[in-house]
């Protein structure tokens, strides 16, 4: 009977597990794994409580973009190194050198060229592509002043259908009167991209602003192949760096990575701030005052 009893409760708990997300065949290739339920659930129970300005751009401060650096650099050296991090340090050094060499070769002279084939555009391609289709965007856009002394526009988006079911979307966007004019958007997309979204060109197009005083300098064309043409010095004149004598060998070992479980490690990647959602441990950030250490919702 207590047997039962036993089963019956193990049953029950095998049932009531989370269960994880389907495999979508169709989207996903083969043998593609699927994290859990439950530590699906945990990430989102972290999420929660991370401050939200730390993965949500709409809750952006500042234009500061929390983390996209730290993280995809991280991603980055995670990348390059991965074949590297048995080498020794001045073989590390070597790889990292003359891949970057590399980089900047083949970026100058997709730079160069990029200036050579489209006279008649200042941006950079990526750029060059992103306003060719916010233009057209644009074009489908119904503008309305709305200011009176201020710049300030209704625009509204095209809806694909008829009839009152169909909801029409509109957006505001403000446009400063100061000589290089700083533009607003509900969007909030020109904030964070230092781009003009469709809505902004929209506005334009009413008082023949020229665009391109909202793109960033950053995306000029001139300003990437900058970014491309420096110059590097290699160290192997100065030594090569490849003996070390026993007596002053040193090792340190990063505190952090101190193991405090048992067992092998399970991952070789270099950890960042990502990596707490595995940690547990979160900071909680209000939504109401932003203060840090308790939260209130909406
Ligand atoms: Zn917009
Ligand atoms: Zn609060």
């Amino acid at each position: 009977m207590e047997e039962d009893q036993v089963k019956l409760a193990a049953l029950i708990a095998e049932l009531e597990e989370p269960v994880g997300l389907c495999d979508l065949p169709a989207i996903y290739p083969p043998n593609t794994k699927r994290k859990k339920g439950r530590v699906i659930k945990n990430f989102s129970e972290w999420i929660e409580k991370e401050p939200p300005v730390n993965w949500s751009l709409l809750h952006d401060t500042h234009e500061a973009r929390y983390g996209h650096m730290t993280t995809n650099l991280a991603k980055v050296y995670n990348f390059v190194l991965r074949g590297n991090r048995a080498l020794p340090l001045t073989a590390i050094v070597e790889a990292v050198f003359h891949g970057t060499l590399r980089y900047f070769r083949e970026r100058d002279e997709l730079a160069k060229k990029h200036i050579e084939d489209n006279q008649n555009t200042p941006y950079c391609s990526r750029v060059m592509e992103y306003m060719a289709k916010k233009v057209e965007k644009a074009k489908k856009h119904t503008v309305r002043l709305i200011g009176n002394q201020e710049r300030r526009y209704e625009v509204q988006l095209p809806t694909d259908g008829f009839g009152s079911g169909h909801e029409v979307k509109t957006h505001e966007v403000k446009i400063g009167t100061e000589f290089y004019p700083p533009c607003e958007c509900t969007y909030n997309k020109p904030k964070l991209l230092h781009l003009p979204c469709s809505h902004v060109l929209a506005a334009c197009g009413q008082i023949e602003l020229d665009a391109i005083s909202f793109v960033s300098p950053y995306y000029l064309k001139e300003a990437v192949l900058n970014t491309w043409t420096g110059e590097m010095t290699g160290f192997r004149v100065v030594g090569n760096f490849n003996k070390v004598n026993d007596g002053e060998r040193v090792y340190i070992p990063h505190p952090d990575l101190r193991r405090t479980s048992k067992g092998r490690r399970k991952a070789r990647r270099i950890r960042n701030d990502m990596d707490q959602s595995e940690a547990g441990g979160a900071t909680r950030q209000c939504l109401l005052c932003a203060a840090y250490g308790h939260r209130m919702k909406y």
